[in-house]
């Protein structure tokens, strides 16, 4: 086996065409806080210095599981929580060093659809104040013109005007995260943070609701970061995926490449794990041991090495390692980046 940290040094993984956005080494540790003076104990390291880029009209699935810090990279990039450092710069300026009033300002431009379709939307509040919402946040709009605007937004997402004045219990779960995408469309922004916006849906909707979304990226020409916990649900609509474990970016590449040929194991893991709709192909599943470790207080040197099934001691236990172009655009952060995966390895022992 090769050692990849000899390989040339790390770049910012950027998408091809121009950025939007770039974010780079985000972190996001939340405090532990013990005893009657609240002393910080400990730190829960949600997310760990994290860079990359989106570029217009592209959209680039984040994909890990649960505790794997997905969601709060996407609230951080709107500053839904603040991060705790790095820059988020979204059209060539640094969110987080905004105001509030030039933050609020900088929210139309940037939205985010939000995984649970019931718990997300208010039901007191009918279809078309929900959606009118962000409009009269950010005012400049007669009452008449809003009312146009939520009539052409339901229309936009495939839903009738008429529906305005209908309750969110009124609705299938698909229909409701119709409604959601309409609230995120209704002041024109340029990217949609997708927060597993297909998770809590029936399957036969999933398909719909992505579908809309491809259509309306289309019409629109937005820039999506689409979060997920599976890579099944992002294929079809990411032109990029990045793959996150604990904290951190464990591969980032261009869609075909990765589902071609990923080059980190836990990326083959989590591809093995996917299912093939054809009983004549047979795939071997690479089974990891146990479960994520916890970010309070994650592995040392590459946080995966205790689930890996080609790690390689000490370099693995002791060196962090950094996320490196091994192939045109397809990033990974593994010292054996592209080294076979036996399935037979991966068994619990
Ligand atoms: Fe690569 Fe070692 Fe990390 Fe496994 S433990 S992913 S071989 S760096």
């Amino acid at each position: 086996m090769t050692v990849a940290a000899l390989e040339p040094a790390s770049t910012l993984p950027l998408g091809m065409g121009q950025p939007l956005l770039v974010v780079r080494d985000l972190t996001k540790y939340f405090p532990v806080k013990r005893g009657v003076l609240s002393r910080v104990v400990a730190q829960v390291k949600a997310v760990d210095g994290i860079s990359f880029g989106v570029s217009r009209g592209e959209t680039l699935g984040l994909v890990g599981e649960s505790g794997s810090g997905k969601t709060t990279v996407g609230r951080c990039i709107l500053r839904l929580i603040e991060p705790t450092s790095g820059s988020v710069e979204f059209d060539g300026q640094n969110v987080l060093n905004l105001d509030s009033g030039d933050m609020r300002r900088m929210r139309r431009h940037m939205q985010i659809v939000f995984q649970d379709p019931y718990a997300s939307l208010n039901p007191r509040m009918t279809v078309g104040t929900i959606i009118a919402e962000p409009l009269i946040i950010h005012g400049g709009m007669s009452s008449g013109d809003r009312a146009s605007r939520v009539a052409q937004l339901l229309e936009t997402v495939g839903l009738s005007p008429d529906y305005q004045k209908r309750y969110p219990h009124e609705f299938s779960g698909g229909q409701r995260q119709r409604i959601g995408v309409a609230r995120a469309l209704a002041t024109n922004p340029k990217f949609l943070v997708l927060d597993e916006p297909v998770s809590a849906l029936d399957v036969s909707v999933q398909a719909q609701v992505v579908n809309l979304l491809q259509d309306l990226q289309e019409q629109l020409g937005l820039t999506y970061l689409f979060i997920a916990h599976d890579l099944s649900v992002v294929e079809h609509i990411s032109t990029r995926v990045a793959v996150m474990y604990l904290g951190k970016i464990m591969e980032l590449a261009g869609r075909r490449e990765l589902y071609a040929d990923p080059l980190h194991p836990y990326t083959r893991a989590l591809l093995s794990a996917v299912p093939i709709p054809d009983p004549t192909r047979h795939k071997s599943r690479i089974i990891l041991r146990g479960d994520i470790p916890t970010p309070l207080n994650p592995p040392s040197g590459c946080v995966f090495h205790t689930r890996c099934p080609i790690a390689q001691f000490p370099i693995c236990s002791d060196v962090v390692p950094p996320l490196i172009e091994h192939k045109p655009g397809q990033f990974a952060a593994c010292h054996f980046a592209g080294e076979p995966v036996a399935p037979a390895a991966a068994l619990p022992s």
